[in-house]
């Protein structure tokens, strides 16, 4: 997928995407709205979002909803992947039921890395730091061994074609058909939340990194792609067309009863198989939308609403650049030792002056500082975190001294994660979902 300066996102590909108002403008990313009182969004650190409002809809009536996410079972947990956890676990208070796919099968396809040891993997490196952060008792399972999303991306990948996913992730005649798979398991992941036996049609959130917004909007088009009513907005008012060439009569008479229930006039037309909703505006796009696909799950096992999503900002590895386990010292992994945690930001690069006295005299730049980010990424107190963005830029603040703060609260956090593991790995079962036959 290209923008229009000629720039690609790929869930492969190693760049990173440091220019989000260019990505919000030339990819069609909304702007999160004021809705969510949570720091990750007042910071902007969640800056962007993919069909959130059927995510606040759910939350404004009161109506159950998912959030999902993955974890790829090599290497180690470390503060970048910690935000998605962050939110899931935010999500969840709100009342969110949620989904963790462990991608075994994916991690042994490119990586080679066995069942026995991806399980070994996800949970010590990753599930039990879940729990301790504070994630509650959710649906965790392994994609070898999840029958349900293994069959739902077989039916998946007949709503998808070549020449689509070329044009998406650049894919040419040599790519390997897992780069074809890969896609389609994702969705599967998501929308498989969704089945009847599981709860049925429900927002679902899925929060990524911008690298992931190829994913995000195949798996919404392929849901919109399998629902029977395609419900539109046109001339401000709600249309709805009933997808199929059977007779739609028996489809429309039963939106139009349901409709009827929540005090909607509605207007057939047999012919053009379609519902005009007169005494609607575009407003109603969502709990119409939300009515029909319950209604629409009794006919259709695959009556799915399109998946929500927001876009986390990537956070700066401690060399400057990405965080990458190819270079160990950028990243502050979940069980590292305090000790190892407070070497790394020692030697982290800084926004700060070349000399003490430059950085009395003209203060340091923490927008461009990694350390300040251990902050702003990781603790939650505004009234702090504001503080030291001020002291910073006003050079009160020196960055030897405030690299050893930074590592005092990431070496508090980590030594309470190590001290809960033990209590964590015993509450698993609350946890992980048995094999599906
Ligand atoms: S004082 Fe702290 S926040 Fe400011 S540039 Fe130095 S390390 Fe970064």
């Amino acid at each position: 997928m290209h923008t229009q300066s000629g720039v690609m996102i790929n869930p492969w590909s190693s760049a990173q995407y440091f220019d989000y108002e260019k990505l919000i403008k030339e990819f069609g990313i909304q702007r999160p709205d004021n809705y969510f009182d949570y720091f990750m969004f007042r910071r902007h650190l969640i800056f962007g979002q993919r069909g959130i409002d059927y995510l606040e809809y759910s939350i404004k009536n009161k109506i159950k909803f998912n959030a999902m996410t993955g974890l790829m079972p090599s290497g180690k947990m470390h503060l970048g992947n910690k935000l998605t956890i962050d939110q899931i676990i935010y999500f969840q208070s709100l009342g969110a039921d949620v989904y963790i796919a462990v991608a075994d099968l994916e991690s042994y396809a490119t990586r080679g890395i066995s069942f026995d040891k991806a399980r070994n993997i996800a949970i010590n490196e990753y599930i039990a730091n879940y729990i301790s952060m504070g994630l509650k008792p959710c649906r965790i399972y392994f994609q070898s061994e999840n029958y349900d999303t293994q069959s739902l991306s077989f039916v998946l990948s007949n709503e998808t074609n070549m020449s689509e996913l070329k044009s998406i992730y650049g894919l040419t005649d040599s790519s390997s058909i897992l780069h074809v798979n890969a896609p389609i398991i994702q969705a599967a992941d998501v929308l498989h939340t969704q089945l009847g036996h599981l709860g049925g049609p429900r927002a679902t959130i899925v929060p990524v990194g911008i690298d992931q917004d190829p994913h995000i909007r195949l798996m919404r088009d392929i849901a919109k792609r399998l629902r029977v009513y395609n419900v539109k907005i046109e001339d401000n008012k709600i249309s709805i067309y009933i997808k199929g060439s059977d007779d739609p009569a028996d489809k429309i008479n039963s939106a139009i009863s349901v409709l009827g229930n929540s005090g909607y006039e509605c207007m057939p037309n047999y012919e053009y198989r379609a519902i005009y909703v007169k005494n609607s505006t575009g407003e109603d796009k969502i709990k119409i939308d939300m009515m029909l696909a319950i209604e629409e799950s009794r006919i259709n096992d695959y009556a799915f609403i399109e998946p929500s999503a927001t876009f986390q900002k990537l956070e700066t590895g401690l060399k400057g650049g990405k965080m990458s386990s190819s270079v160990p010292d950028s990243l502050i992994s979940l069980n590292d030792t305090g000790e190892e945690a407070t070497r790394k930001i020692k030697h982290a690069v800084t926004g700060g002056k070349q000399t003490i006295e430059e950085q009395k005299k003209y203060g340091g730049n923490p927008d461009i500082c990694p350390v300040f980010e251990l902050y702003k990424y990781h603790n939650s107190n505004d009234k702090y975190v504001t503080r030291v963005y001020e002291e910073c830029k006003g050079g009160v603040r020196m960055c030897g001294p405030c690299k050893i703060e930074a590592a005092e609260n990431i070496s508090g956090m980590l030594k309470t994660l190590a001290e809960k593991k033990d209590e964590s790995l015993g509450k698993l079962d609350d946890y992980l979902i048995k094999r599906s036959s």
